[in-house]
């Protein structure tokens, strides 16, 4: 059973995409209540069930608190966005190094869906300076978005530190909601 619906939006897009192996290293941004926590402590091994398979991480992060998980550590009051999260995260990952960023991230409802938009596209780029901290070249990021102007800004962005981005729309978002997610895969690092 998983702890919240969202969960069958990142089932879709990691079992079309074949994200998410054993042994991975993941982090979960805005992870309460942590469906997509859970999706990634199966997919990665992180508790070891499969002795045959290599043994993942998943750490996740959210500013209110996530009831706990076995095979997952979660940093509660975090805020992402924060470069102080950034080094705990480097300090908690084996090597420092990630496979795969998740982020089902969404500010609250500021009653402006225009600034809402804005936000959550803010947001989201501070997980490109994330990446570069801690993604390993290869690696992926997966992201929710609310369509709008600066989507295209943020996928011009992920585009110049991805070699491939696309944007989805899996079938379990609901169709009038402006929710989509970008993959970006083959993380390069530029610097
Ligand atoms: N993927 C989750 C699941 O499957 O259980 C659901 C995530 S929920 C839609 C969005 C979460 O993002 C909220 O719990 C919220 O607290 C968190 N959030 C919003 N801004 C954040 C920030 N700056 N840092 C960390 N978490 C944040």
């Amino acid at each position: 059973n998983y702890r919240c619906r969202s969960a069958f939006k990142l089932l879709e897009i990691v079992d079309k995409y074949r994200l998410l192996k054993p042994g991975d290293n993941v982090i979960d941004c805005g992870a309460a209540p942590g469906a997509w926590s859970q999706i990634a402590v199966q997919r990665v091994n992180s508790t070891g069930a499969n002795a045959e398979l290599p043994r993942g991480t998943v750490i996740g992060i959210d500013l209110l608190n996530i009831a706990p998980l076995d095979g997952a550590h979660f940093l509660p009051s975090h805020d992402i966005t924060d470069p102080f999260t950034h080094a705990r995260l480097q300090d908690l990952l084996p090597n420092a190094k990630a496979d795969v960023i998740l982020s089902d991230m969404a500010p609250n409802a500021s009653g402006c869906k225009d600034m809402d938009k804005e936000k959550l596209i803010t947001m989201c780029l501070t997980l490109i300076d994330l990446s570069e901290k801690i993604l390993k070249p290869g690696g992926s990021l997966v992201c929710k978005y609310w369509d709008g102007f600066l989507a295209q800004t943020l996928q011009n962005r992920l585009s110049a530190v991805f070699g491939c981005v696309r944007s989805l729309k899996p079938k379990a978002s609901r169709k009038e909601s402006a929710e989509k997610y970008f993959l970006g895969q083959m993380y390069k690092r530029i610097k």
